[in-house]
């Protein structure tokens, strides 16, 4: 039970959250983070939305063929799109960046 001294003394202890976004800390080097997708390095050969485990990946076509669009907010960020990419078309960062307003923002094509 907290008593009104523990109270009062927690009150002036210094603050123990971090205020995200303002306050950033370095993530760490494994840290997997959100994905990017250079369109003009892609094949359509398919490899990545059949592995991906989250579903995230679905098939596209414009006048060059099918081409994947990511939908981020069910990435699992297992990044295993990245290492099967045959064109290093998908590229792995350490930006968290997921923490949107507008959903819309992470669907990437
Ligand atoms: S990182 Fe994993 S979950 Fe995210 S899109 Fe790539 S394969 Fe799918
Ligand atoms: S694995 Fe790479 S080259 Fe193949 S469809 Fe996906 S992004 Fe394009």
């Amino acid at each position: 039970m907290v008593t009104s001294f523990e109270a009062i003394k927690n009150f002036f202890r210094k603050r123990a959250t971090i205020l995200y976004p303002e306050e950033k800390i370095e993530p760490s080097a494994t840290f997997r983070g959100m994905l990017s997708f250079e369109r003009s390095l892609c094949i359509g050969c398919g490899l990545c939305w059949r592995v991906c485990p989250a579903s995230a990946i679905k098939q596209d076509r414009d006048d060059k063929g099918a081409r994947p669009v990511f939908l981020l907010d069910r990435c699992i960020f297992c990044h295993i799109c990245v290492e099967i990419c045959p064109k290093k078309a998908i590229k792995a960062s350490r930006d968290r960046g997921s923490l949107v307003m507008d959903k819309s923002s992470l669907r990437v094509k």
